[in-house]
């Protein structure tokens, strides 16, 4: 290197960065302002009990409809909605459509099915989150049996002040399951203590079930777990045949994934519910 191209290529990077944090800077303003313009919106993607073959739940997934830049996955703005805090009234926005939606189906005549919400770790932090939930439960008339709250390992990382919220939330009468379980900090002794009813393993292990021994072993391994602590299990990205035999074959009870079919918008989702209503029907 010439001490030239060096100051050069220190000088593109530095430009670079400037584009990102200008990037990062617009995308904040248009945050801010996609929530009063109603550009977000929720897709719902089935939850499949394996035995029966019947769809038993929902799960809402935030999308964001972006005038320029087209539909934005949550990977590209929920960090940064986490960061800045938006993420509180952005999660309550989320719960709140979220029950109304399935309010709206259940007055349409559709039977219930669980609808689970992502509650990042920051609303869970929110020392009048029950309050909040326990208001929008009460405005939507949604039945908190069928609310599931899906949390992360790393609310585990204060033990005392998450035994205590998963206390109050299981008063107000919510499920609460442990997403992406598998990745992260994880404690088996707290899983048992902690007042949980689900564990969805992680994708990252369901992908491979069928090639790789080790995620197939963690994948059973975790399955078993489960069922010798009574908490259900639920397998996250299931693309194929294949993988739904093998996780029947672990007794595991619920499945969500591509193979059943992609997180749709609510139009669509009535079409899966519609044909779940039909098979319910024609069984009983
Ligand atoms: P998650 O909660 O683990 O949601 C499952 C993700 O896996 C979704 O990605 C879904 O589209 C994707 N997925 C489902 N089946 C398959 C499959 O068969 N194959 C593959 N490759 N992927 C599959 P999505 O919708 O992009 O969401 C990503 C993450 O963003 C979510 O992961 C969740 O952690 C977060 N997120 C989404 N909506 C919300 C929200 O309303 N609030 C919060 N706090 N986080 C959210
Ligand atoms: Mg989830
Ligand atoms: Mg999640
Ligand atoms: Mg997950």
């Amino acid at each position: 290197y010439s001490a030239k191209e060096t100051r050069n290529g220190w000088k593109r990077y530095e430009t670079r960065m400037n584009l990102k944090a200008k990037e990062k800077l617009l995308l904040e303003n248009d945050l801010r302002m996609a929530l009063e313009l109603g550009q977000f919106y929720l897709a719902y993607q089935p939850l499949v009990d394996l035995q029966s073959d019947t769809l038993v739940g929902a799960e809402a997934l935030l999308r964001w409809k972006h005038p320029q830049k087209g539909v934005i996955p949550p990977s590209e703005f929920i960090p940064l909605c986490e960061e800045n805090g938006f993420i509180l009234p952005l999660g309550e926005w989320v719960l709140r459509n979220a029950c109304e939606q399935m309010m709206r189906w259940r007055g349409a005549g559709f039977p219930p099915i669980i609808l689970s919400v992502n509650l990042s770790i920051r609303q869970f932090r929110q020392h009048d989150l029950c309050a909040r939930i326990a208001n929008i439960l009460a405005d939507t008339g949604m039945q908190p049996q069928w609310l599931e709250l899906e949390i992360t390992e790393s609310i585990m990382a204060d033990v005392a002040y998450a035994t205590a919220m998963l206390e109050q939330l299981k008063k107000l009468g919510v499920r609460i399951s442990i997403d992406d379980f598998g990745t992260g900090y994880s404690s088996l002794y707290y899983l048992k203590r902690f007042p949980i009813d689900k564990l969805k393993i992680d994708r990252a292990f369901v992908n491979d079930v069928l090639t790789d021994r080790n995620d197939a072993a963690i994948v059973s391994g975790i399955s078993a777990m489960a069922h010798n602590l009574e908490l259900k299990v639920t397998a996250e990205g299931v693309e194929n045949e294949g993988q739904v035999a093998f996780l029947k074959g672990l007794k595991c009870q619920e499945a969500q994934g591509y193979f059943f079919s992609r997180p749709v918008p609510p139009e669509e989702f009535v079409a899966l519910y519609e044909t779940h209503r039909n098979k319910k029907e024609s069984a009983g």
